[in-house]
């Protein structure tokens, strides 16, 4: 099987030290997914995205993570990352050595809820490119690299400054970039900030202006694991 869907708690794993309790319950978390989430993550999962060059990748990332790893769960989180509330996923391996994608449903649904509040004309529609980027920059990351570290215990700073510019890198190159220039999809601001540097750095891997970009974009985070 290429894909499980994953348990949508955590409780076991649970640890109050290390992961800040989510503000809303279990019952609206779970609702939150049914009425936002469930039908584009569902078409990703059978192929039947509506964009074709966001169905192609996936297939190809979820064939390559299969490969390495031997299974691919999508695992809702229900706890933040205690380093940001604002980081919306994560790769890490499971107790099995399978790939794990986590979708931090708590840092998700106050994204969701922010741009509900600013008042965005297609808000269900931009929160669908926001989340399908971010699978799609996970995928990135379990696809190319070797996985270091767990959600408990990430990388060190230098390695992780790397793994996010290369992997930035392709998210730009190979999903944000069909999804803008053949789709004409709008991004958020921040997925804006990400691209829009990408272009600035002549979609360059090695760039000084990609390297800065994502320097300065993960320090405070990193730092504050350390
Ligand atoms: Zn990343």
């Amino acid at each position: 099987m290429a894909y499980l869907m994953g348990s949508s708690s955590q409780k076991k794993k649970f640890d109050p030290e290390k992961f800040d309790p989510s503000p809303y319950t279990d019952t609206a978390m779970r609702q939150f997914w049914k009425d936002h989430m469930d039908h584009f993550v569902n078409k990703l999962i059978e192929h039947t995205y509506a964009i074709p060059e966001i169905n192609e990748r996936f297939e190809k990332l979820v064939k390559e993570v299969n490969r390495r790893y031997g299974r691919l769960t999508i695992a809702r989180i229900t706890t933040y990352f205690p380093e940001s509330h604002s980081i919306l996923g994560g790769a890490g391996l499971s107790k099995d050595g399978s790939a794990e994608l986590s979708l931090i449903m708590p840092a998700i649904m106050d994204a969701y809820y922010r741009m509900q509040a600013s008042g965005h004309t297609h808000l269900e529609k931009l929160f669908e490119h926001m989340v399908i980027i971010g699978i799609m920059h996970e995928l990135d990351h379990i696809a190319h690299e070797k996985i270091l570290g767990t959600r408990s215990n990430p990388p060190p700073l230098s390695v992780l400054l790397d793994k996010e510019t290369k992997a930035w890198a392709l998210t730009c190159e190979y999903t944000i970039r069909p999804l803008v220039e053949r789709h004409g999809v709008p991004l958020t601001p921040s997925d804006f900030n990400y691209y829009n540097t990408w272009l600035r750095a002549d979609r360059n891997v090695e760039s000084s202006v990609w390297k800065e970009f994502i320097r300065n974009t993960y320090i405070d985070t990193a730092l504050k694991r350390n």
